[in-house]
């Protein structure tokens, strides 16, 4: 298994009754602001380095901003918030994320998500998620990364759930580390959606901080 080929068995997958529903009214309707656009309205692959120490792992796409794009965290808040200190920390080829063909590389840094469909109320049920898990574990077996960065609760319990790990003492927070039994870094953060960042709730500087940590994980042997 390749990525090329993942990445084409996670586009046309529609295991989901809901989302595929959901994916493509919203594709249909779209926003005002975007009407020009021609929605991608399907799952969203991962993205970045094939050959990258750092996964990233997010929530799901959002309705105007991956489902609109078809790339990773590209045409909203939060994708915003993210590209600008990737770029800073060293790991973006620029700060800008607005389109497919925007000339946006990541080096060392790949970024997927729990869930591949833009879920109603940005909340994907667990049963969702536990579909979808097969693509993000197949990412992992394949990237087999130093460090995994976990930008939000549901991704660090989906991460739990693929390792197995039932330690109660493992809780999420910002700035949180652990490491699993293979010796990858599993490192938190509060989600960059704007529920967080307009509120002040995770500030440039918090989000600035995780990054120069993975950078220092990742370069640790
Ligand atoms: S959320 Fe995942 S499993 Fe469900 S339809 Fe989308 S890609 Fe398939």
């Amino acid at each position: 298994m390749d990525f090329d080929s993942l990445d084409k068995e996670i586009v046309a997958c529609r295991k989901c009754p809901r989302l595929v529903a959901w994916r493509e009214e919203v594709a249909h309707t779209k926003r005002k602001a975007y009407q020009d656009w021609e929605y991608w309205g399907k799952p969203v692959p991962g993205f970045g380095d094939h050959k990258a120490r750092v996964l990233v792992v997010g929530l799901a796409p959002g309705a105007h901003g991956s489902n609109r794009t078809g790339r990773q965290f590209t045409g909203d808040g939060s994708g915003s918030f993210l590209y600008p200190a990737l770029y800073r920390a060293g790991f973006a080829s620029q700060p800008d994320a607005t389109n497919r063909d925007d000339g946006l590389t990541l080096h060392n840094l790949f970024i997927t998500a729990s869930g591949r469909c833009a879920p109603p109320g940005n909340k994907p049920t667990s049963e969702e998620l536990n579909n979808c898990q097969p693509f993000l574990r197949r990412e992992i077996e394949m990237l087999k990364p130093k460090v995994i960065v976990v930008l939000g609760r549901v991704a660090f319990e989906r991460i739990l759930k693929i390792y197995s790990i039932r330690n109660s003492k493992w809780k999420f927070a910002h700035g949180a580390l652990y490491q699993l039994e293979n010796g990858t870094w599993l490192l938190c953060s509060y989600h960059p959606s704007q529920q967080n960042t307009l509120t002040g709730k995770l500030t440039v500087k918090m989000f600035d901080e995780i990054w120069i940590k993975a950078k220092e994980l990742m370069s640790n042997d």
